[in-house]
């Protein structure tokens, strides 16, 4: 983290009037896309750390007011970390509950689950419950000065161990007008929520390409090139690779195209179509990915899985990884999209 904040890399997503790259410009998102896919191809954990990173500040430049844009830039070019925490257990979910005689002041209860980056990320972005059901906040914490209970004993997972997604109970700790990040239910607008998927999947899509690398190197270092079968593999995961490729030069289209009006604001069709796109991404970069491991295990075989090789790190990492929130239901997204469309195959994402 210390070297992608000394390549810039922490605000990047920044407009260069605030000290970033502009790479949350519309035009710029197939550079904000490379970007994570080689941040990936280097390290998943890394990949995940700064992919929540560049989410937290993307939704503050949305949503935040210009003196919380201000105040976020200067904590991003001076090294603060930032991440999104949305998931948690129902049964114990983020509330927050206003304090009594103050203006705008909220105390939280509840716990987050899968907080990547606990105890190094100093300005995480939550998502918590309003008194009388007002709906469902942002709200930047500035963790250095009021850091969450950290239960570690959450987790003990099959990979990705380096992002520390502990849970986090932020009982107790205090916010105010200016930690309250846009209007309620904000975080679910359309096309912004779905639209995120093209990043992660752009990490994930990395972490195969890294697989699919290793693999090249350790058939090479063994001689084994020759082999018709490895070859015919070795085929297979190209083509697998260049449509993962493919389908992010797509999405990175579908956010260049001209805009009139702010994203919120597109025709509902082609907000529709934006996310219907983001779905089938998600579903064939899993697929992708999945095809990929299960073609470089026959390549390497049990002898390639052993450490010090880093297939089985890269295994393990990219598949606990792929595991995003409601899969399936993103993909029957896609396909009602289509089913409800009139139009032929090749226009479908016209909008
Ligand atoms: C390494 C890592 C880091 C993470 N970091 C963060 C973070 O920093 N911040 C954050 O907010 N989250 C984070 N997450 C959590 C992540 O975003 C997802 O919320 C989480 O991985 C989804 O868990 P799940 O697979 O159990 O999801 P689920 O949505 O429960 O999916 C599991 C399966 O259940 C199915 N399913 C879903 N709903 C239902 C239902 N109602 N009935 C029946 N079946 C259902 C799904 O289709 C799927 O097949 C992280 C996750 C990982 C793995």
């Amino acid at each position: 983290m210390h070297w992608l904040h000394e390549a810039g890399l922490l605000t990047a997503v920044l407009p260069t009037s605030l000290g970033g790259m502009g790479l949350s410009e519309p035009a710029a998102t197939l550079p904000l896309l490379q970007a994570l896919y080689h941040i990936g191809r280097g390290n998943l954990v890394v990949g995940r750390l700064w992919e929540g990173h560049v989410n937290a500040l993307l939704l503050l430049r949305r949503f935040g007011s210009p003196a919380q844009v201000a105040r976020a830039a200067a904590d991003a070019r001076a090294g603060h970390l930032f991440g999104v925490w949305n998931t948690e257990n129902p049964a114990e979910g983020v509330h927050l509950e206003a304090v009594l005689n103050t203006a705008g002041r909220y105390r939280l209860r509840g716990a987050k689950t899968f907080a990547s980056g606990a105890g190094h990320i100093s300005r995480p972005v939550l998502t918590g419950a309003l008194p009388k059901q007002e709906g469902w906040q942002l709200v930047l914490l500035r963790a250095d000065q009021q850091p969450p209970v950290l239960d570690r004993s959450f987790w003990r997972p099959l990979g990705m161990r380096a992002t520390a997604s502990f849970r986090a109970d932020l009982t107790g700790l205090e916010v105010g007008p200016e930690d309250l990040v846009g209007q309620p239910n904000d975080y679910y607008l359309a096309p912004w929520f779905g639209g995120g998927a093209a990043r992660f999947a752009a990490v994930q899509l990395g972490g195969a390409a890294a697989v699919l690398d290793e693999t090249r190197r350790f058939l090479r270092r063994l001689g084994r090139t020759d082999d018709p079968y490895q070859r015919q593999r070795l085929g297979e995961l190209l083509a697998l690779h260049e449509t993962g490729q493919l389908w992010l030069r797509g999405a990175a289209e579908h956010a260049a195209l001209p805009a009139t009006a702010p994203l919120e604001a597109w025709p509902a069709a082609r907000q529709a179509a934006t996310a219907a796109y983001g779905n089938g991404l998600r579903g064939v970069t899993e697929d992708i990915c999945l095809q990929t491991l299960r073609l470089a295990e026959r390549c390497v075989g049990a002898r390639g899985l052993l450490q010090p090789e880093p297939f089985e790190r890269l295994h393990r990492d990219l598949t606990h990884y792929l595991r995003q929130p409601a899969p399936d239901a993103a993909l029957a997204e896609s396909g009602r999209f289509a089913l409800a469309s009139d139009k032929p195959a090749y226009q479908l994402w016209q909008g």
